[in-house]
């Protein structure tokens, strides 16, 4: 029987675990915070929790200035983002005891590439195995000109639920993270000021979904402060802030969000001991998620690739199968970075996945580009909210799904038929010839399709 030591319980880690333990090895789990890792409590989990558990936004307008939620219920909007992350640990630890995968509490390092040492609270521990993997995940980044406090400066992982409700925060960085919190502020009755650092939110998304959002921001009188770069902060005597840009422009706020990215956990990993090559911390691997020693992986947000759940997920089953010469599911499990949907949980919800109509442009390749907006929905309708669109990018000649962009009510969900569409090679007659359910928003999809 195989033996396979996997340093980190989060979702890369967790997910290597089971698969691994279903393909008949011996698993040894090692994690010094939590099972479930960053992901369930302090990441992925807690930040949607949070989302879904807020009011929607125009109730909050509604009442004009004055707050739907007071502090006080901070406290019970934190309880059942708790509970959320609690029974999604719970779930995992039953599940790794019926598979008897073995749980170590404890600090894992390597000591050179075949021996791994694991501080516990009471003793150290040495194992070896046939492959070692580390998804030890990463942590907030956090710029030299400011210092959090969990109070006034805060982190991502300080706000699940945030100390108070602040009267006006400002949040840098509007990438996913940084829109995510916007919109989960402004659901809490705060003003918001968000830092631009471009000219636009979300730099990387087609500008049509950017713009979608930016006119909702707008709406809910969110404060977008365009091409601006923060670079200082200091704290008045009446206990404001002064948030300082690179341009000179200064902002007075409550509160200070950093969300501008985040650093790997691999400072004390004993990479170099073992000779394991890494670059500005992320561990360099192949396309097998190997290192450049064959029985050492690593996966998840220590890699840096794609830093989501999802990828973390397939990147652990990926080695579990690799790892364990499983080739029962197709030769190797291919991971294709380029069609990995993604998605951002703001009102409305952005999701996409595939080419995006920009960057085919800008390689002067020709697609097909269809949209079609909420609007022509039934199901929308009903539900009040026509906000966004679907847009469909095929190849004008075979008619093959590249990629696709929406922006709505429920995009998450959506977004998976176009990504089953990209990855499973299917052409656009395909959806069109697919039958949907009337009425529903799945419909636009198939429309766009058309
Ligand atoms: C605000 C926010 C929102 C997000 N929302 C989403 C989302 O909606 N969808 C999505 O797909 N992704 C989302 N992500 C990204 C997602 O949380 C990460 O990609 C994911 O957590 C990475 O999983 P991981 O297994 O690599 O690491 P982690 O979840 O960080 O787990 C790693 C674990 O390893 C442990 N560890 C570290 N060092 C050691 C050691 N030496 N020994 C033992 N244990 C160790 C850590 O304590 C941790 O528990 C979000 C991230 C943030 C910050």
């Amino acid at each position: 029987m195989k033996k396979i030591v996997i340093v980190g319980a989060g979702p890369a880690g967790n997910s290597c675990a089971t698969a691994a333990t279903r393909y008949g090895a011996k698993v040894v789990l090692i994690e010094n915070s939590i099972i479930g890792g960053q992901a369930h409590i302090r990441d992925c989990i807690p930040s949607k929790s949070m989302i879904g558990l807020l009011p929607n936004y125009k109730d909050v307008n509604d009442k004009d200035s004055e707050r739907l939620l007071e502090d006080k219920h901070l406290l019970d909007i934190g309880q059942k983002v708790q509970s959320i992350s609690t029974q999604l640990t719970d779930n995992l630890n039953q599940l790794f005891k019926s598979q008897k995968i073995e749980v170590i509490l404890g600090a894992g390092k390597l000591k050179g590439p075949n021996e791994l040492v694991v501080e516990t609270k009471d003793k150290m521990l040495s194992l070896n195995a046939d492959a070692i993997v580390l998804a030890t995940g990463s942590r907030p980044r956090v710029p030299d000109w400011c210092k959090p406090d969990g109070k006034q400066i805060l982190l991502t992982r300080d706000v699940y639920p945030p100390p108070e409700i602040p009267d006006h925060i400002v949040i840098v960085g509007s990438g996913v993270t940084g829109v995510e919190m916007t919109h989960m502020f402004s659901s809490l009755g705060s003003k918001v000021t968000l830092l631009v650092s471009r000219q636009h939110v979300l730099p990387d998304k087609d500008p049509e979904v950017a713009a979608v959002l930016e006119e909702d921001f707008a709406k809910r009188g969110i404060g977008l402060l365009k091409g601006a770069r923060a670079n200082g902060v200091e704290k008045n005597s009446d206990g404001s802030l002064t948030v300082s840009c690179k341009d000179g422009r200064k902002l007075k706020a409550s509160h200070l969000l950093l969300a501008i990215g985040s650093l790997p956990n691999s400072e004390n990993l004993g990479l170099e001991e073992a000779g394991v090559e890494a670059e500005n911390g992320y561990v360099l691997v192949d396309h097998h998620l190997r290192s450049n020693i064959p029985h050492i992986y690593a996966a998840g947000d220590l890699v840096g690739k794609l830093q989501l759940s999802s990828i973390s997920i397939t990147q652990g089953k990926k080695i579990a199968e690799h790892a364990l010469g499983i080739t029962a599911i197709q030769t190797h499990r291919h991971i294709d970075y380029e069609k990995a949907p993604l998605a951002i949980f703001t009102e409305p919800e952005i999701a996409d996945v595939g080419l995006a109509e920009a960057d085919a442009f800008s390689e002067g390749r020709k697609v097909r580009v269809t949209k079609v907006p909420f609007s022509v929905s039934a199901r929308a309708l009903i539900q009040g909210d026509t906000r966004g669109f679907v847009k469909i990018i095929s190849d004008p000649i075979t008619g093959h799904v590249l990629g696709g962009s929406i922006v709505g009510r429920h995009a998450s969900e959506m977004i998976g038929l176009v990504s089953l569409a990209i990855n499973s090679g299917l052409k656009v007659t395909d959806l069109v010839e697919a039958m949907s359910v009337h009425p529903t928003l799945v419909e636009v999809v198939f429309e766009a399709a058309e």
